[in-house]
């Protein structure tokens, strides 16, 4: 069974909310109790005390008598209170005695506190018990008083309505905080499962080839915006891929249809008779042939350094050495453009398969050679860093502009769009580069201004 995250985080906010709803509502409720019949216990004392000071004052000792009528107020008072009070003299004769006194009354009081509070509480088992005080003047004992009530102690009718308020104050609490968590979870969960539906739906878009979808709007959340870039940038990479697949297609194939079109033609007029076959048209011919097998070269290349198997075969190598013969590889064509060239920097000694750093070498100065005009000027350095040799080709040719720098690495691609086959390249060179570099664990990359010129830096690492 699978449920939707909207659902699982809303239950889930709910059953955190609705647990923690009902352990607070029983342990406050719990507590209050408690410390409201601590409360009552102790109010019902005072009471008692209240009582027995009251009466001890009512004794006058030059008379050696009672204020009756007093007691009688105070007796009455008490016993609508629910205390049954008895007020005997230091020889125990009874002065007031509220069971004497109205007996109805006294039963009437006594059962409606039993049956209150045997009704409210039915295992609290209590019962009206008596307890004697002495009653004292200067010390000298004056009389005694029994005061009865229900003990350990008793509720009124507001006493037991107070907690009553309280019980539904709690629980309306309750109710109010699981209809706000269950507005909060919605929103939460809406809030944080929405992006995520999104962006299931948008990768599925992808993955079914729908590469120009985004997903548009900002998200707050850090973790779900991150998910969301990643997502859109996925869709970036594979929209360029897919333009340069598309494209590598449409370059082999006008790569192989100018050579061939012009062989077929030549040939064609050279067997109808409408052309001799002159040493000159068969070069041209020669020529156009030689171009279709360096791309095919080119390509065959390519597959294998981007491969698995390409096999390094690595040796100490200077990459001085490298700059060294690599300028003197393209010699004349150096001397034919007029291009100055400069070697600097040290000897930097790396593990590297020597051909294949030759060749980046080579694609990076027939690169540099071709892009500049002519008594251009090209550096080359070589730099021994701590774990690595940095090598550095710089030119100060047409250059390109910025935006195109991430895919000169790219099979096929060339910042010139008209493919003026002028300059004879396929866009193949650096890509074997790249591929050649990466199989060495080291990095390549490139600065260029359009019109000012270029400068790649290529890590080999030492070991
Ligand atoms: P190509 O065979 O076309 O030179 P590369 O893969 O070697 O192919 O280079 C890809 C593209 O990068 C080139 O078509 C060119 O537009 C650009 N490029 C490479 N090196 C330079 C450079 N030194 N100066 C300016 N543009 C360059």
């Amino acid at each position: 069974m699978r449920y939707s995250l909207r659902t699982q985080i809303s239950l889930t906010i709910i059953a955190i909310v609705l647990f923690t709803v009902a352990i607070v509502s029983f342990f406050s409720n719990q507590f209050i109790r408690q410390k409201f019949e601590d409360y009552i216990v102790e109010q019902q004392r005072m009471r008692t005390l209240d009582i027995v000071a009251l009466l001890e004052n009512r004794y006058d000792e030059t008379t050696e008598k009672w204020d009756t009528d007093f007691i009688h107020g105070v007796g009455m008072y008490a016993l609508s209170e629910g205390y049954i009070i008895k007020l005997n003299d230091r020889n125990n004769v009874t002065i007031w005695d509220a069971e004497n006194h109205d007996m109805s009354l006294c039963s009437q009081v006594m059962n409606e506190i039993s049956a209150r509070m045997e009704k409210k509480r039915p295992d609290f088992g209590g019962s009206f018990i008596s307890e004697v005080y002495e009653l004292d003047q200067k010390g000298q004992q004056v009389g005694m008083v029994s005061i009865g009530y229900y003990s350990p102690y008793f509720l009124t009718e507001h006493d037991f309505q107070f907690l009553d308020d309280l019980n539904l104050v709690l629980f309306s609490i309750g109710v109010l905080s699981l209809l706000l968590s269950f507005a909060a979870g919605t929103v939460l969960a809406r809030w944080i499962a929405r992006p995520i539906a999104k962006t299931a739906y948008i990768s599925k878009q992808i993955s079914d080839g729908n590469y120009a979808i985004r997903f548009e709007g900002k998200i707050k959340t850090k973790e779900l915006d991150e998910l969301v870039s990643a997502v859109n940038h996925l869709a970036d990479a594979l929209d360029v891929q897919e333009a340069l697949r598309k494209r590598l297609t449409e370059d082999v194939a006008h790569e192989l249809r100018t050579p061939l079109t012009t062989v077929a033609s030549h040939l064609e007029a050279i067997i109808e008779g409408v052309w001799e076959p002159t040493p000159e048209r068969l070069q041209g011919c020669y020529e156009e042939i030689g171009r279709l097998s360096g791309l095919v070269a080119d390509l065959e290349h390519l597959a294998r350094v981007e491969g698995d198997n390409l096999n390094l075969i690595k040796c100490p190598v200077d990459l001085m050495d490298i700059a060294h013969w690599a300028v003197e590889h393209f010699h004349a064509e150096l001397k034919k453009k007029g291009i100055a060239i400069v070697i600097k920097g040290q000897s930097a000694i790396v593990l590297a398969d020597r051909n294949r750093i030759s060749q980046v070498m080579t694609n990076l100065l027939s690169n540099a050679i071709k892009y500049t005009h002519n008594q251009g000027m090209i550096h080359i350095v070589v730099k021994n860093e701590d774990d690595h040799g940095l090598l550095i080709v710089e030119d100060n040719g047409i250059g390109m502009a910025e935006e195109k720098l991430p895919l000169i690495f790219e099979r096929f691609y060339r910042t010139d769009e008209s493919r003026n086959r002028r300059t004879g390249g396929a866009g193949i060179g650096l890509a074997i580069v790249k591929s050649i570099v990466t199989a060495h664990d080291g990095e390549i990359t490139a600065e260029s201004q359009l019109g000012r010129g270029s400068r790649f830096f290529v890590k080999i690492p030492k070991s």
